[in-house]
């Protein structure tokens, strides 16, 4: 059968291929410590599973305005204004399967073929897919690591910036690094967007995971939301990884591009589940709560645990559910100098921890010495944690 060419473009994400070996591990009879994927083991809270089974039984069973029910948009614009100080309106949002299908979309929206996208390296793999599947050219920027944890090198993103780049796409809490910008660095990206007109996707599917301080949005700076789409998503705030529901917020001329894709791809998205996620926003704030407090027990048992390991330096980030340390001495001395891939097969089939590795988000970039890898802790409790990151020492 004749398969088109665009689809040797298309990327994936690979961290569902390191689920798949853990599982046939895991059939195989052996104890798997699951720390590769950002899903969560956590349920959804109890009044947004009532409302989305009471929404089905009332015959919110058809199919809905493709942008997404209306008090579900006007609930979001209004719960995004609060916590970002941005004036959206229900007509800046358009509801989709998941935040991840506004990356697509944002694309499609934004860039012609033979144009640059910039993106984060390391970073969400699905960028780059879908940048190049759509014909566009990939321009990925890189971090530098300090004390603090993780930064865009602005001066190096500023240098990649061409007559030909149409867009950038900023992971501000960022999956995997658990890097976050400060003002200083988000103001001078707002420069940069708006001084060579670019599109910016603000991919904020971790704005609500924050255990200390406050999340700022990009958007809330002066100029930004009038050429941004944030791409918000109830996977993680509300643990519904499996529900598929988040949006597309920004200026009215992408949004309706959006929903004109929406009835070309999905007609609209789940109808019950959106009523489930307006009980979310709108009602008993505990559930979310309850599950950052449960992310916060984890992350500091796994920093603790990681940093009194020797050969693991690892940051703890105040947002996100990533960790991200360096393992370069830990690699060598177990015989894998940049062999990641042994090197994680190895620790899986030793100590059952399954893990992705800075290979997982994008191809290192010329100069990269250090080896790092991601333990995500979503989906293990405190308990797994600690055993099986013993078990890794
Ligand atoms: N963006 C980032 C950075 C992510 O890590 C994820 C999921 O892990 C998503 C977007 C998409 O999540 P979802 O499609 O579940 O909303």
């Amino acid at each position: 059968m004749h398969i088109a060419d665009r689809i040797s473009r298309l990327g994936t994400e690979t961290a569902f291929a390191v689920a798949a070996r853990a599982a046939a591990h895991k059939a195989a009879g052996h104890e798997v410590f699951p720390f590769h994927l950002g899903d969560m083991n956590i349920p959804t809270p109890a009044n947004v599973m009532e409302a989305a089974c009471r929404a089905m039984r009332a015959g919110k069973t058809g199919y809905c305005p493709s942008p997404g029910i209306p008090e579900l948009r006007d609930a979001l614009a209004l719960d995004v204004n609060a916590a970002r100080g941005t004036s959206y309106a229900m007509e800046n949002v358009a509801i989709q399967p998941g935040g991840k299908p506004v990356i697509g979309k944002f694309i499609m929206a934004c860039m012609n073929p033979g144009e640059e996208v910039l993106y984060p390296n390391p970073g969400y793999p699905i960028y780059e897919s879908q940048i190049e599947y759509h014909g566009g050219v990939a321009v990925p920027y890189r971090y530098l690591r300090d004390t603090s944890g993780f930064h865009i090198d602005l001066d190096h993103l500023q240098s990649l910036i061409t007559p030909r780049t149409r867009a950038i796409i900023i992971n501000d809490l960022q999956n995997p690094l658990g890097a976050q910008c400060s003002d200083a660095e988000r103001n001078r990206l707002a420069e940069l967007a708006m001084r060579h007109d670019l599109a910016v996707l603000l991919d904020e599917a971790y704005f609500d995971i924050r255990y200390g301080g406050k999340s700022v949005s990009l958007a809330s700076i002066p100029g930004m939301a009038e050429r941004s789409v944030i791409l918000y998503t109830f996977s993680k705030k509300f643990a519904m990884t499996g529900w598929r529901l988040g949006a597309a917020i920004g200026p009215r001329e992408i949004i309706d591009v959006v929903a004109k894709l929406n009835v070309n791809d999905e007609s609209c998205s789940n109808h019950f589940v959106q009523h489930g996620a307006l009980e979310g926003l709108t009602g008993d704030q505990s559930g979310p709560l309850a599950i950052l407090s449960t992310l916060k027990e984890r992350r500091d048992a796994a920093v603790e645990l990681l940093n009194s390991m020797s050969g693991v330096d690892c940051p703890s980030p105040e947002a996100t559910f990533y960790l991200f340390p360096e393992v370069t001495e830990l690699m060598s001395r177990k015989g894998f100098t940049d062999d990641y891939a042994s090197f994680a097969e190895d620790i899986l089939v030793k100590t059952g921890v399954s893990l992705c590795t800075r290979l997982h988000f994008g191809r290192p970039l010329h100069g990269e010495e250090r080896r790092f890898i991601r333990l995500a802790y979503s989906g293990i409790d405190v308990d797994g944690i600690r055993k099986g990151l013993l078990a890794l020492k």
